[in-house]
């Protein structure tokens, strides 16, 4: 499947801020926006250009699909999706894109960062309510068990990850188990239990023109 082939960092740098692609480094002086905010390319360091009221759509848009490591395709599904639901649509998507598997993976403190929590779930690390489950995009539902599987148990991976398990701040529509290291989906999150920075709005005003 496609990925981001360039340097995460570029990514962050290109935004003009912190999206924190990179766990533990983003928070870190070693982070590429301590020192070089200003966008990547021979003429990066030139000032920024006002945007039109389009352009900062379109950077919204791209900043979340950045944050959650999703292509063009399948967000504008998770968009489709978020849009047949009753409610608002911009939080529709951003709960759409939060119970996402690799996403719940991340937000259990089971991985660093989401981009490392996708190769967790790829690499069949994890089980969702039982099964082995490779699917990053795979969607999670009130009441689903997340946990790894159970030949992932003995790796290195693992004891690493419950290791340092405890000091992770977990969100509150999640439940985790540190003994078992299983997670529950509580509730479907609420846009104030969401901390991701995007305005959604203007995503749904792209996606609506
Ligand atoms: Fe972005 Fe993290 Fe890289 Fe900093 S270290 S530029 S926050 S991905």
């Amino acid at each position: 499947m496609a990925r981001y082939a360039e340097a995460v960092c570029r990514l962050c740098r290109r935004q003009g801020e912190k999206l924190f692609l990179k766990g533990e480094r983003c928070f870190s002086p070693k982070c590429a926006i301590e020192d070089r905010n200003f966008p990547p390319g021979q003429h990066g360091n030139a000032r920024r250009r006002k945007m039109s009221e389009h352009g900062l759509q379109l950077r919204e848009k791209q900043k979340a699909r950045f944050i959650y490591g999703v292509l063009e395709r399948q967000f504008r599904r998770h968009y489709q999706e978020a849009s047949r639901r009753p409610g608002m649509t911009g939080e529709n998507l951003l709960q759409e894109l939060e119970l996402r598997l690799d996403n719940v993976v991340f937000r259990l403190g089971f991985a660093d960062s989401r981009n490392q929590a996708r190769q967790i779930v790829l690499h069949g690390h994890v089980a969702l309510n039982g099964r082995k489950t490779d699917i990053p995009s795979a969607r999670v539902r009130i009441g689903d068990v997340i946990a790894w599987a159970p030949g992932s148990v003995n790796t290195e991976l693992f004891k690493i990850t419950a290791k340092g398990i405890s000091s992770k701040s977990i969100p509150d529509w999640l439940d985790l188990s540190i003994a078992q290291m299983t997670g529950r989906v509580l509730s479907v999150p609420a846009r104030g239990q969401v901390d991701t920075k995007v305005n959604e709005q203007a995503i749904v005003e792209y996606y609506s023109r």
